[in-house]
């Protein structure tokens, strides 16, 4: 028997389209990503998403800060024991938060999860590798083997940052390096401190912008003398006094200590062999993001930059029938974790939709 509707992904889309699927009645089956093959966690893409790999999460609405202790109770009493285990380390021992915090990023995805589950959502924690939209029902292959076949697919495997590869930088991601200042801008660590951002693109002028509400100076990185951004970005870059820009420069070394993280940053010329030390308590990177598409295998028409692409306004249509996208895997614009959400519903709702147009529920 297919499957009604298999939803590849497990993010804020991904568990909100089984929200409303389960709900819808259509049994939905999630593979939510391989936890064990190894390259998941080196490129970011381990189950639950870009929102489990941040720190506090300031932005995600109905979350106003909470008692650490009475989160850590409210935790309890929502998850199951064993996905509880995975957080007790946020409530339970002596280091743990004093006082009031946002959500973690890990235990909103968490709660999404288990609400998924709430109403008999199916989870296989797997990798779907392949697919064959070129049939009805769909045929979705996992790395570990196994083909399901599915009536209607929402896509959401949403898209990893690209960092630049530095092992240092590596070494102090949530202490000091970011992919997103909109997430971690506003934490105490980065406040009225020095930061560094790196690209020359929209997003990299709209973080530092952002982040020079918090922080002075920001430093502006652009491996070029021009920005890519759009003309209205750059003049706001140039026109801010808190932004500085360093041209022809890009980073060559995240600098810190295991108890401090990042302290500072090198930088290097990229015209010639200059090195320049600065002293930042953030190094925020801002240069794309990399769709998880890979796997499609040319069978979604995809932009440019390998994102799926929506074939309808104000629907969840990629290029295939019965299929449908939801959250960054679509989305190169907004990207954030409520967005990512409403297409997720979207998508539930519009497979609802075609799979009773077509009687196949
Ligand atoms: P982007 O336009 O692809 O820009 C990436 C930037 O990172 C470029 O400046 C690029 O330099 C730089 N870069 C790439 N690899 C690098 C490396 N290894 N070392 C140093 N620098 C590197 O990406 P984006 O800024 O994330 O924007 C994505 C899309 O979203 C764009 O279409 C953008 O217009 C849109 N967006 C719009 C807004 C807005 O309008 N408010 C805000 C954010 C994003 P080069 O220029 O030298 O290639």
């Amino acid at each position: 028997m297919a499957e009604n509707v298999v939803i590849i992904g497990s993010g804020p889309a991904g568990w909100t389209a089984a929200i409303y699927a389960a709900r819808a009645n259509l049994q939905p089956l999630v593979y939510e990503g391989s936890a064990t093959w190894d390259q998941n966690r080196l490129n970011g893409t381990t189950p639950l998403g870009q929102l489990n790999l941040t720190t506090e999460v300031e932005n995600f609405p109905a979350w106003p800060f909470v008692d650490n202790a009475v989160l850590g109770q409210f935790t309890k009493s929502a998850l199951a024991q064993d996905r509880y285990n995975n957080l007790a380390h946020l409530y339970e021992g002596k280091k743990v938060h004093q006082g009031k915090r946002a959500a973690f990023g890990p235990e909103l995805m968490e709660f999404m999860r288990q609400q998924a589950v709430n109403f008999d959502t199916r989870i296989i924690t797997d990798d779907i590798v392949k697919v064959d939209f070129k049939r009805q029902p769909f045929a979705l292959t996992a790395r570990e083997g196994g083909t399901v076949e599915a009536q209607a697919v929402i896509i959401a495997t949403g898209a990893r940052a690209n960092y630049l590869g530095l092992p240092s930088e590596d070494r102090y991601k949530n202490n000091g390096v970011s992919a997103c200042a909109v997430c971690d801008g506003a934490l105490p660590r980065f406040r009225n401190k020095p930061l560094v951002v790196i690209g020359g693109g929209d997003s990299a002028v709209e973080e530092a912008t952002y982040l020079t509400k918090f922080a002075n100076p920001v430093y502006l990185v652009v491996r070029r003398n021009v920005l890519r951004a759009s003309k209205i970005m750059q003049d706001r870059a140039l026109s801010n006094k808190k932004i500085t820009l360093k041209w022809n420069r890009t980073l060559e070394e995240v600098l810190g200590t295991d108890k401090a993280g990042v302290t500072g940053a090198r930088l290097k010329s990229t015209t010639d062999s200059a090195t320049e030390q600065l002293d930042v308590s953030g190094v925020f990177l801002a240069i794309g993001h990399t769709p998880n598409t890979d796997f499609l295998a040319g069978q979604v028409q995809l932009d440019p930059k390998g994102y799926i692409l929506w074939t309808k306004p104000q629907r969840t249509y990629p290029s295939v029938e019965g299929v449908f996208a939801a959250g960054d895997v679509a989305d190169s614009y907004y990207r954030q974790a409520v967005t990512a959400a409403g297409t997720g519903c979207q998508a539930a709702l519009d497979a609802e939709r075609w799979l009773a147009e077509k009687g196949l529920h």
